[in-house]
């Protein structure tokens, strides 16, 4: 293709919400063989919510909220983001002068005053969060994350989780002071698109994949959902990266599509890397396209860009 042609397909691009960053990328997507599909906000909505609670402890349910929401509002993950709205309907809802409205504002203007503070927070990527509140640790996250540091999960918790996996939902572990002081089950609708998307790309001679962070039973729920069959599941995000180096073994061209912060190394390990719009700064430019409309349907108006400004000069 001619400079000019890379221009102008570049220019198509960005008008439909696709924004391509330079024209290698551009021509590379053509020969896409694999796209790899991150899970959570990637093939799933990033709307997030909780669907169940179940305090272990004394505490009572406004408190372990206000606990658990005080520790993820120092994160963006979707999980986090979901958590904290739960905790706000709950607390706010419960004084009459707050109004649905109201509450919208308060969410936007950050007033949380009702958040404790918080100490040493960090992520721990694929895992979940820790961080201290009035000098106890707090740990926020799945079952390797809390059988790493030695916090027991009782078998009737374990059943508690494995119920929420089938049906497609993230179980979420809390401990306090190093006792599981509760359970969360967080439900992430799959995109509309999704399945036509990853039909449409068979149809294209293009295999999707999905890899993710979580759990193997709510991977294959959700995978299912979307008609992939190729699933990877409980992997870190190196791990997510070593994934799409062993695709590329055989000289495949491998896309990863992507959102959050633990898809970057992927994302630039991939030959095309697509971000989410909606994702996180750091997807976006360890990324070579950016589907600015969060839309799955836009993985393949890249292809079929590439396909049609290389396949003059063919
Ligand atoms: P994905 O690969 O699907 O985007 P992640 O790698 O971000 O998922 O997360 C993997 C798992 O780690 C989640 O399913 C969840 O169990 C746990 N996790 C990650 N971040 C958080 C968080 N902020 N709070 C609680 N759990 C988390
Ligand atoms: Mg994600």
């Amino acid at each position: 293709a001619t400079p000019t042609a890379v221009m102008v397909a570049t220019g198509v691009g960005a008008n439909n919400g696709v924004l391509i960053k330079g024209g290698d990328a551009l021509e590379r997507a053509q020969k896409i063989r694999y796209v790899v599909f991150d899970k959570t906000g990637t093939l799933t909505q990033s709307k997030a919510a909780v669907t169940t609670v179940k305090v272990f402890t004394r505490m009572d349910r406004g408190e372990f909220l206000t606990l658990v929401a005080s520790a993820e509002a120092n994160s963006e993950h979707p999980i986090s983001k979901a958590i904290l709205e739960y905790a706000c309907n709950f607390h706010f809802f419960e004084d009459p002068r707050v109004t649905k409205d109201s509450l919208i504002e308060i969410s936007d203007a950050k007033m949380t005053g009702w958040l404790l503070d918080t100490v040493d927070f960090y992520t721990i990527p694929g895992q979940g969060i820790q961080c201290y509140i009035n000098e106890k640790q707090i740990l926020v996250g799945n079952r390797s994350l809390l059988g790493e540091r030695g916090v027991n999960i009782p078998i009737d918790v374990e059943n508690v989780l494995v119920d929420l996996e089938e049906n497609a939902k993230t179980g979420i572990l809390v401990a306090y002071d190093s006792q599981l002081i509760g359970v969360m089950g967080v439900a992430d609708p799959i995109k509309r698109e999704a399945a036509v998307v990853v039909e449409g790309l068979f149809k294209m001679g293009v295999r999707s994949i999905m890899v993710t962070g979580d759990n193997w039973r709510t991977a294959k729920a959700v995978a299912q959902e979307a008609g992939i069959q190729d699933v990877r599941a409980e992997v870190l995000p190196a791990g997510k990266a070593d994934v799409i180096r062993s695709l590329q073994k055989d000289g495949s061209i491998v896309a990863m599509v992507g959102d959050g912060i633990n898809d970057s190394p992927a994302l630039a390990a991939a030959d095309v890397g697509m971000a989410i719009g909606a994702g996180t700064d750091i997807a976006i430019e360890a990324a070579d396209y950016v589907l600015m409309k969060s839309n799955l349907e836009d993985v393949i108006t890249a292809i079929d860009l590439s396909r049609k400004t290389f396949a003059r000069i063919r």
